[in-house]
């Protein structure tokens, strides 16, 4: 909660939705012009800007700059892709990274098909196994062989 000087006045400018940091979800705010003499007193999650305005979250009452306002959370498309790339990154086989992704929308083609997309330019594969790994994996993370350029990627594409 704030609590606010007695000298000047804040006055609300306008009000709308933002993405809380703190709620992490979308909220109401108010967006507060401050005057020059009025003492405002925050949880210092972030700084009141010079310009005497703050953005404040209806519902857990931090306070923000007013460019709080203009952030966008990653979509959960977005989301996916860091997660997948990550994992494919870190050296995991296209099929567990696939299973993952059909766990979670229930569709084996399209799981495939996305995983197969963010492989990079050149995949590559396991000789031992098959298996099919990101173009910056070096070593097939099931039986340690050196990985080499992919040959049956292209079946699903
Ligand atoms: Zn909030
Ligand atoms: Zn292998």
């Amino acid at each position: 909660m704030i609590i606010l000087g007695s000298k000047g006045r804040a006055k609300v400018i306008g009000m709308g939705k933002f993405f809380c940091p703190a709620c992490n979800q979308v909220r109401n705010y108010q967006r507060v012009y401050v005057d020059k003499y009025f003492t405002v007193y925050w949880i210092p999650l972030f700084k009141v800007g010079k310009m005497g305005e703050y953005v404040q979250c209806q519902t857990c009452h931090n306070t923000y700059p007013p460019e709080a306002i203009q952030y966008r959370p990653p979509s959960e498309e977005e989301r996916l892709h860091a997660a997948v790339l990550g994992d494919l990154r870190n050296g995991l086989p296209a099929h567990m990274v696939i299973r993952k992704v059909e766990e979670r929308y229930g569709d084996h083609l399209l799981a495939t098909r996305y995983v197969y997309n963010l492989l990079g330019n050149h995949p590559l594969e396991c000789p031992t196994c098959g298996y099919l790994y990101h173009e910056s994996a070096a070593r097939c993370l099931n039986c340690g062989t050196a990985l080499r350029p992919a040959t049956h990627l292209l079946e699903l594409q």
